[in-house]
C-alpha cells in the first residue's frame, strides 16, 4: 500500500445543520472535492468520525494544488495539512519540532493534543503529551505552554497505519456544500455586483445557472466574453454551469422607439425579469438572484425595485442589497472577478441609458407605457433564440 508523507485533513462547516442532515451534507461535499481535486492527481478521499482525510495515492498527486483547491470548496470550515509517521514514540518526538519549525520559532506559546484511536499504541493520550512537549521545548527554549490560547496548537494522531501531526487549521471557503441548496438563476452583467451575488450564494449551497442579457451589435462580442471570464472564475466556488445568453437587441429597440427616455431602465429591467423568470423555470431553478444594493443608483431604489420584483414569478434574492460598494469591491478582489469587472466593454444597460431616469416610478406608470409594446411577441421572439454555453472552471 502506498502510505503518503502528507495528507489533508477537512474539518465541515455549519456545525448547527437544521434543515439538511450531516449525511447528504458530508456525501456532498466528498463528492465536489472529488471533482475540484481531479485536475491535482489520484487522491483517496474518505470520511472518518467528523473528519474527511484527503490522501494522495501516489507521488504524482500534487498535494500543495489539492490544498490550493480545497480552499475554494464551499462546506470546508478549516482544513490543514498533516504529516504521516511511522506509529512509533521516537519518530513522533523526531518529526514534530522539524515538520512544525517555522511555526514554532515564530510562536510565544503552544499546546499538544494528542488522539490515540489505536487503543494498542502503548502509550496513553497524556503521556504522548508530555513526552511531545518536553521534545518541543527541549529545542524551542523561548515557547511557554499554554493550554487556554496557545499560538501553535500541535495535534498527534496515532492511527491505524501511522501518526498523523498537524497544527490548528487554515481558513476554507465556509459556506455549504453546492448541491445541498437547490439551484437558482443568477442575472449577470459584465459589472461588480452580479459575480459577487453570484458567489455569495453559491456559498449557501445552491447551485447556479447564469442568464445574461446580449444587445449585438450595440454590446460586442468582447463583451459577452467577458462574462464567460467572470462566470469561469466565480466557477472555481460554484462549480459548472450553463450561461443562457438571452437576445435582447429588439427588446430594447422597441423601447427605444416607443417609451418615454426616463423609464428605459426600468421598463428594460422589467423585460429582464419577466425573460429570466421564465428561463430560470425551464432552467429548475427555484430563485432569481441580482446584484442589486439598494440606492446605489436610480433604478435600484426601492420604488424602483417595486416594479420590477411585480413582474418576477420567482423569488428574487439580493445577497448584496445592503452592502457598501467598497464592501462588494473587497468580496470581487477576494474572489478574482474583480480585475475582469473593471475590463471596458460595453452592456446592455449602459447603451439605452436614460439621462434623466424617472426618480418615483410606479407599476402603474410602467404598465400604461408597456401597453405600447407587443410584449408577448417579443418575449416569445427572445425566448426562441436563447444559446447556451458550458461555464467550466479551469
Ligand atoms: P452589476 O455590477 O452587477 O452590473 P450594477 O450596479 O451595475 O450591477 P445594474 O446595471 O443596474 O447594476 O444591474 C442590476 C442587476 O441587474 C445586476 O446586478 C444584474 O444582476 C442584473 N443585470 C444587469 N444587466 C444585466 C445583463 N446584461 N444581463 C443579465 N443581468 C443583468
Ligand atoms: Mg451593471
Amino acid at each position: 500500500m502506498y502510505l503518503p508523507e502528507e495528507i489533508l485533513l477537512i474539518k465541515n462547516g455549519e456545525l448547527a445543520l437544521k434543515g439538511l442532515n450531516r449525511h447528504t451534507f458530508e456525501e456532498t461535499l466528498m463528492r465536489n472535492l472529488r471533482w475540484r481535486l481531479k485536475p491535482a492527481g489520484k487522491f483517496n478521499i474518505r470520511k472518518a468520525q467528523s473528519t474527511i482525510y484527503i490522501e494522495p495515492m501516489d507521488d504524482e498527486a500534487d498535494l500543495d494544488m489539492a490544498a490550493e483547491r480545497v480552499a475554494t470548496v464551499f462546506g470546508v470550515a478549516a482544513f490543514s495539512r498533516a504529516k504521516r509517521v511511522e506509529k512509533s514514540m521516537d519518530a513522533i518526538l523526531e518529526a514534530v519540532p522539524a515538520y512544525l519549525s517555522q511555526e514554532l520559532a515564530d510562536a510565544a506559546t503552544f499546546k499538544v493534543e494528542a488522539k490515540r484511536s489505536d487503543k494498542s499504541f502503548p502509550l496513553k493520550s497524556p503521556d504522548i503529551c508530555a513526552q511531545t512537549g518536553a521534545a518541543v521545548l527541549e529545542q524551542f527554549p523561548h515557547l511557554r505552554v499554554d493550554v487556554h490560547d496557545p499560538d501553535v496548537l500541535i495535534m498527534v494522531e496515532v492511527r491505524d497505519y501511522g501518526a498523523y501531526i498537524h497544527t490548528a487549521q487554515l481558513a476554507g471557503a465556509g459556506g455549504m456544500p453546492i448541491g445541498t441548496g437547490g439551484r437558482a438563476a443568477i442575472l449577470i452583467s459584465g459589472g461588480i455586483d452580479s459575480p459577487v451575488a453570484a458567489y455569495m450564494i453559491a456559498k449557501r449551497g445552491i447551485a447556479l445557472t447564469a442568464i445574461h442579457f446580449a444587445s449585438p451589435p450595440y454590446t460586442s462580442e468582447r463583451a459577452e466574453q467577458k462574462v464567460v471570464d467572470l462566470l469561469t472564475q466565480v466557477a472555481q466556488y460554484a462549480g459548472r454551469m450553463s450561461l443562457c445568453i438571452v437576445p435582447f437587441t429588439h427588446i430594447q429597440e422597441s423601447i427605444r422607439d416607443n417609451c418615454p427616455e426616463e423609464l428605459f431602465t426600468l421598463l428594460m429591467r422589467r423585460f429582464m425579469m419577466r425573460l429570466s423568470s421564465a428561463v430560470a423555470k425551464r432552467e429548475n431553478c427555484e430563485a432569481l438572484i441580482t446584484g442589486e444594493s439598494v440606492g446605489q443608483v436610480a433604478s435600484q431604489t426601492i420604488p424602483a425595485i417595486a416594479c420590477t420584483d411585480a413582474v418576477a414569478t420567482l423569488p428574487t434574492l439580493r445577497p448584496v442589497i445592503g452592502m457598501d460598494k467598497e464592501e462588494i469591491v473587497t468580496i470581487a478582489r477576494k474572489i478574482g472577478t474583480f480585475p475582469i469587472s473593471i475590463q471596458p466593454f460595453e452592456d446592455c444597460c449602459t447603451v439605452f441609458t436614460p439621462k434623466h431616469p424617472r426618480l418615483r416610478p410606479t407599476v402603474e406608470m410602467l404598465e400604461e407605457t408597456e401597453k405600447a409594446l407587443d410584449i408577448e411577441t417579443l418575449e416569445a421572439e427572445a425566448l426562441a433564440h436563447l444559446r447556451f454555453r458550458t461555464i467550466r472552471a479551469d
